[in-house]
């Protein structure tokens, strides 16, 4: 069943990036297990995933746990996409490969200072509130330069790319405008010299407009487990 959609859901990045002239080894899956139990992660690992994207960092980091005693020596790769409030970075440096979700200097900091040392630098992209909604988590597109020039410069962290999740719509076309907006963003940082190379913008119900406008990775959970009965 998961091995099913895993292979729908290639499928249909690859037919994404064909229609946009791009290279689809040039395009990471993160598999979002958020919610799903160990067995579920385990059924994709047997499928060929091997990268996880998971929200909520206590979720996360039991099953980090479970998948290392389960499966020990397996090649997975975790990635922290949801909010990081300070009293979870530990977790999230001890526990994580990668961070999709920082928005602050504060928690960037705290992060490189807890990273262990017997670990590969934390990998993290900036989320980027692109399209401007008040409420929502994000660094704002003008305080974006000096945010990332000062993560950069942290020593336990390596500064990767940009994360955005845009308000949902229908539209394929609007959908597509907003991420190229984070391309832009994404692309000035890079004539600036930061060398970035990870553009993670893309759900189950906006993936093709991502790939569209250039993201490298890919979040996607309901379209690899299946719809989600708890929260979201
Ligand atoms: C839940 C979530 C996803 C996956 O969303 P689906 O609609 O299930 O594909 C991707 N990114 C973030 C940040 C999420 O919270």
């Amino acid at each position: 069943m998961i091995e099913d959609k895993l292979q729908q859901l290639r499928r249909r990045v690859a037919a994404a990036c064909a229609q946009a002239g791009r290279d689809v080894n040039a395009v990471t899956l993160l598999a979002v297990s958020k919610t799903f139990g160990p067995d579920a992660v385990a059924q994709a690992l047997a499928a060929g995933q091997h990268a996880f994207g998971e929200n909520y960092i206590q979720e996360g980091v039991e099953k980090i746990l479970a998948l290392r005693a389960s499966h020990p020596g397996a090649a997975l790769e975790w990635h922290c996409i949801g909010p990081v409030q300070s009293n979870k970075t530990r977790l999230v440096a001890a526990h994580f490969d990668w961070v999709h979700s920082v928005d602050r200097l504060k928690i960037a900091q705290r992060l490189s200072e807890q990273r262990p040392p017997e670990l590969a630098p934390l990998q993290v992209c900036l989320q980027v509130n692109v399209d401007g909604g008040a409420t929502k988590s994000g660094v704002t597109p003008g305080e974006l330069p000096a945010l990332a020039a000062a993560v950069a410069a942290l020593p336990r962290l390596r500064l990767r790319g940009l994360m955005c999740i845009p308000e949902s719509s229908d539209s394929f076309e609007s959908q597509r405008t907003v991420f190229l907006q984070a391309r832009a963003l994404f692309d000035d940082l890079n004539a600036c010299g930061l060398g970035l190379d990870t553009l993670s913008m893309g759900m189950s119900d906006d993936l093709d407009a991502a790939l569209a406008a250039g993201a490298t990775l890919v979040r996607v959970g309901r379209a690899v487990f299946g719809s989600r009965t708890t929260r979201t």
